[in-house]
């Protein structure tokens, strides 16, 4: 196929050399052996063969170039092992998968080889360790106790060690215990000794039914799973207060709301969900896997200050197809995912660049106006993808799971399961010089080592940096200042500019959820977001955020208090 006359990369200096350490393939002595042309090229190409099997060659050669385009204008970009395996011997291109880990030696170890498979190939892995018996309990063939699910997850963080993703990131995980397992309590105090479980995060599985007996101060039962049995009983909110005691000490755990998962699971023919990938924005079922996709919506503002909702449109129909067309190319590392993903064909379409948005529109980040314009976006790029995703149901068919599924209670045919999700798109918002997902920004200025043994590397932001420019303030010693801050809080500088250019800090924990919940109403699968919180906030402040998650809709939610590590420290250091 020829690549006729290719627009350039639009890669700045900074995202090539993220490339260049990342994504672009290397000789075996590590000499880079393409361009990030070359890259996308690769790439387009080899998704544009699922093309074949639809149409004629012409139409494979011009989907290829218009996938090529659309990353190459940085309009949208795959996750990183699309970007990294497409057109290679590996080409296992999902950042996503759930594994089922049962209660027997035999499926405990074969999770663990899965596991390892899945990291070799560059994806992540949530599991949910519900099913295994608790610590204590018997082990008839051996007459021996056994360990628990926190000891086994320790095998898992083990491997993910040991198994490096292709060289490229480590291995991520995402572990689940529901809040009525015995051993919820070991579960929930597992991160704090420094380094254990470094390659988790950790969530409580938690029902409406358990978030009640909080709210109304009850008891809770703890079920042994393998009998059934009521084993021990807890004061509900005595469990809450502990699990975000934990959080406030070190980020762990977070909580996922499952049957508000379930509600919106697309075929509980299929069976039900009980856990996500390790960020938290995709649940799956045991053994499937998904491959996700962001739109850059900072290339989705026209210059006179509005979204360019045709482009939009026209964006997320072909990322929908690319994304479509990544299954059908996909080869995944064990029969069982591939089966169980081909069934349900399930994508995650997302955003990244959102606080960029915000930022172009001069609109605060903390402000209904911004949750207003969240929901008309998060709803269009759903509504269309949905019609991109049935167009495409009517030409190749529907996913093979569709009977039995809600979507054809709704009477719709659908080529995918799910169609949207929100990613944190942390290495590709990277390559595209956009923010990360629809996080706010972190710093509007800072210095820092793109990579060790580097020079430091200078960052203002351009949009803050225009501004400035416009409102005739700008200055060198004014940007110093931002530099030595990284925030415009303390500055002298006009109220309108200050409430717009805000970044995670100056925002409000209450409002971080807001924004999550805002983008979880109109997306299929969840979002991945981290609520910020100041390193003063208090332990009820975490409570708070995670109420209000939990009342606005959220699926999960995961709180970070800045520099809590550091207070970890010092509780391990003095053995309180
Ligand atoms: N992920 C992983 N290892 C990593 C980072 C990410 O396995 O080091 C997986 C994980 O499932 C995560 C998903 O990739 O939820 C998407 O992460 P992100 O959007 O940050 O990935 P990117 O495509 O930007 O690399």
């Amino acid at each position: 196929m020829s690549s006729g006359a290719r627009i350039k990369p639009s890669f700045s200096e900074n995202a090539t050399k993220v490339l260049e350490r990342r994504y672009l393939l290397k000789d075996e002595k590590g000499n880079l052996i393409e361009t990030p042309e070359d890259m996308l090229w690769r790439v387009a190409s080899a998704i544009a063969k699922a093309e074949r099997a639809f149409a004629d060659e012409e139409s494979e050669e011009e989907w290829a170039n218009k996938f090529y385009e659309m990353m190459a204008s940085l309009d949208f970009l795959p996750n990183s092992p699309t970007l990294m395996n497409a057109g290679t011997p590996t080409a296992q291109l999902s950042a996503c998968f759930v594994l089922p880990v049962g209660d027997s030696m035999d499926e405990i170890f074969d999770a663990l080889k899965y596991t390892a498979l899945v990291h070799k190939s560059g994806g992540g892995t949530g599991f949910n360790f519900s099913s295994l018996r608790p610590y204590g309990d018997i082990v008839k063939s051996t007459k021996g106790v056994a360990s628990g699910p926190v000891s086994f997850m320790e095998l898992f963080d083990h491997t993910t060690d040991v198994v490096k993703q292709g060289g490229m990131r480590r291995g991520a995980n995402m572990g689940i215990l529901n809040a009525d397992h015995p051993d919820v309590i070991k579960f929930v105090k597992a991160k704090i000794e420094e380094g254990k479980l470094k390659n988790f995060n950790i969530s409580v599985g938690t029902t409406q039914k358990f978030m009640k007996a909080v709210l109304n101060d009850e008891e809770w039962e703890l079920v042994n799973p393998r009998t059934g049995e009521v084993v021990d009983k807890v004061g509900a909110r005595n469990l809450f207060d502990l699990l975000c005691e934990m959080a406030w000490k070190t980020g762990d755990p977070g909580i996922i709301f499952l049957d508000k998962i379930e509600a919106s699971n697309p075929t509980p023919n299929l069976g039900s969900i009980t856990a996500t990938n390790p960020c938290g924005e995709q649940p799956l079922l045991p053994f499937e896997s998904c491959n996700l996709g962001s739109i850059n919506l900072s290339n989705m503002v026209l210059p006179k200050g509005e979204i360019d909702w045709s482009k939009l449109e026209r964006t997320v129909r072909i990322a929908v197809r690319f994304l479509d067309d990544v299954i059908e190319v996909n080869q995944f590392p064990i029969k069982e995912i591939a089966d169980m993903t081909m069934s349900t064909r399930k994508i995650g379409l997302g955003v990244m660049g959102w606080a960029d948005v915000l930022l172009k529109l001069r609109i605060p980040y903390d402000s209904d106006e911004a949750l207003n314009l969240a929901r008309k976006v998060m709803s269009f790029i759903t509504k269309i993808g949905h019609e991109e995703s049935a167009r495409l149901a009517e030409a190749r068919g529907p996913f093979p799971a569709w009977k039995g599924s809600r979507w054809e209670e709704k009477g719709m045919l659908m080529r995918n399961a799910t169609v949207t999700t929100i990613a944190p798109t942390g290495t590709i918002s990277l390559v595209a010089e956009a923010s990360s997902g629809v996080e706010p920004v972190f710093a509007l200025a800072y210095r820092r080592k793109a990579f060790e043994g580097e020079a430091n590397l200078t960052y203002v932001n351009e949009i803050l940096l225009d501004a400035l420019r416009e409102e005739g303030l700008y200055s060198e010693a004014l940007i110093e200042l931002i530099l030595e801050r990284g925030s415009l809080k303390e500055l002298d500088l006009p109220d309108n500019l200050k409430k717009v250019f805000v970044t995670a800090h100056d925002i409000s924990p209450e409002w971080h959820v807001r924004m999550q919940a805002a983008f979880q109403e109109y997306t299929d699968n969840a979002v991945s977001k981290t609520i910020n919180m100041p390193h003063e906030a208090s332990v009820d402040d975490v409570k708070k955020a995670y109420l209000l998650a939990y009342e606005l809709g959220c699926k999960g939610i995961t709180i970070f208090r800045d520099r809590c590590k550091e207070d970890q420290v010092l509780y391990i250091g003095t053995g309180e």
